[in-house]
């Protein structure tokens, strides 16, 4: 009795069997059977009509609990692979250490894994204790206590339409609390990934997370460095784009997870414009993504990097190399520190170059160059990254002004633009000596000699003609 009443006071849960759920029915949980996938019924039903056990399992019942309509529906089950495959006219086996299968119905995927059994004591590790391999097939209970977090670890069978919760998440999910099952810091070694798992969850889900959760995650946050980088990068790309990166990102950084990840983000964020560009541009993605948008990974990692390039930007042209040039010289600098501990694929790192690469063309508004920019094929993405130049008060509001009146408008429009430049904009393109900048920009954020990464290397309102 005084142990249980202690027991409460810490806070301490009580020990359940944890190779028995409880199971919640239609009325205890409120799942809507509206927002569960047809197919994801047709395949738990497929497999427990040829005798096997079948479950929506993961973040589609921790998403269904909350009322939210899941992305995508994975399915557990005691068949085994080559059972599942025989069961579905549309079936692939993936994988090869730890097979899963893919079943398709027209576009959706469906992910069907067996029941894992517990690690494995002797599962293979690297040096730091992260698990390289560990296939073995096992009951539902171990399956359970092998998933990550307690939200994440509940079955939902559409049949009985009933929950089966082996580690509390149920009563996670109403306290909003990101709990991780078993010992934090024995999981977390196993996988570091989970630490930036959680707190993407967090930031989604605006869930708090518990303290023995978070509590190691300061201190093991280095482990991150040995995950293979393709890896981390996956995680980083799904919680840029989880609509809510910009809360993800400064939980990261509260919890020393940054590095790493993106190098030098931590000084970026602690400049006050390059803090101002990052927060403008990840609000812009988090809304695209709530809206249902796409955003296109080059994008979103120009953005991250872009006061990085604009720092080295400046410093090669303070070494006397010319405009153009300088910004490839910045370009390759940031890209190859990055690609190492990113596995920035190619296709993104071309995306990001000609982003960067566009932006000197946006200050050459004389003649046909106007014309020239608007057929780039990544025009939209080099504009919209004009403008959030133009909003964080790098450069002059006038030039994303003008050319978001250039690409609106029609022939007339386009044309009277380009002519109601001053003469000096419309520099005729030749080459001319830097234009010595006018007393009224002189505040000391944009000079020629800053090579801090303040302010564009041609901060003016389309003084870059004058230069091209
Ligand atoms: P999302 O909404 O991002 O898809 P999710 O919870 O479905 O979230 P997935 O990466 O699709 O995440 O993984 C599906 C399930 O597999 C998780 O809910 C969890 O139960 C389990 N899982 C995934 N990654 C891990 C991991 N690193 N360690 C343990 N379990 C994991
Ligand atoms: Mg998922």
């Amino acid at each position: 009795m005084i142990k249980k009443f202690i027991r409460k006071i810490l806070g301490v849960k009580d020990q359940r069997d944890p190779t028995e759920p409880v199971i919640y029915g239609p009325d205890q949980h409120g799942i809507d059977p509206k927002l569960v996938s047809p197919n994801a019924v047709r395949v738990t039903q497929t497999l427990q009509e040829a005798g096997f056990k079948a479950f929506v399992v993961g973040g589609a019942v921790r998403d269904l609990l909350l009322g939210v309509k899941p992305k995508d529906f994975d399915i557990a089950t005691d068949a085994t692979p080559e059972e599942v495959k025989r069961l579905f006219r549309r079936a692939f086996i993936i994988g090869r250490r730890f097979q899963i299968v893919h079943v398709m119905f027209g576009q959706e995927q469906l992910e069907v894994t067996t029941f894992r059994g517990n690690a494995d004591a002797n599962a293979p590790k690297d040096e730091h204790g992260r698990v390289l391999r560990d296939n073995s097939f096992g009951p539902q209970h171990e399956d359970a206590a092998r998933r990550d977090f307690t939200v994440n670890a509940m079955y939902y069978d559409p049949a009985t339409q009933s929950v089966l919760d082996y580690h509390e998440g149920v009563e996670d999910i109403r306290a909003k609390v990101m709990r991780i099952i078993g010992h934090p810091e024995a999981r977390y070694r196993e996988d570091p990934v989970r630490m930036l798992r959680v707190v993407r969850f967090a930031a989604k889900l605006q869930f708090t997370i518990e303290a023995t959760t978070r509590a190691p995650i300061p201190v093991m946050a280095p482990l991150i460095n040995n995950v293979p980088a393709a890896r981390v990068f996956d995680e980083m790309l799904k919680l840029l784009k989880s609509g809510h990166a910009l809360a993800c990102l400064k939980e990261l950084r509260s919890s020393g997870l940054h590095h790493g990840l993106l190098p030098l983000l931590d000084v970026v964020m602690e400049q006050p414009i390059g803090m101002k560009f990052v927060t403008l541009a990840l609000e812009s993605t988090d809304n695209r993504i709530r809206a249902g948008k796409t955003v296109s990974d080059g994008f979103l990692f120009a953005s991250l990097l872009w006061h990085q390039v604009l720092e080295k930007w400046n410093a090669y042209r303070a070494a006397g190399e010319s405009p153009i040039p300088a910004l490839h010289l910045a370009a390759d600098d940031v890209l190859d520190n990055q690609t190492d501990s990113l596995a920035l694929q190619r296709r993104i790192a071309t995306d990001m170059r000609d982003i960067w690469a566009m932006q000197p063309r946006f200050e050459r508004r004389n003649g046909k160059n106007p014309y020239k920019l608007l057929e780039h094929p990544r025009f939209r993405a080099g504009f919209d990254f004009l403008l959030l130049r133009c909003e964080s008060g790098e450069l002059d509001a006038e030039l994303g002004s003008w050319w978001a009146g250039f690409y609106g408008g029609d022939i007339a429009e386009r044309e009277r633009l380009v002519n109601s430049l001053g003469r000096e904009s419309q520099g005729g393109g030749q080459k001319k000596r830097p234009r010595r900048r006018s007393p009224r920009r002189g505040e000391g954020e944009a000079g020629g000699e800053n090579v801090g990464g303040a302010g564009a290397p041609d901060a003016g309102p389309a003084s870059g003609s004058t230069e091209q």
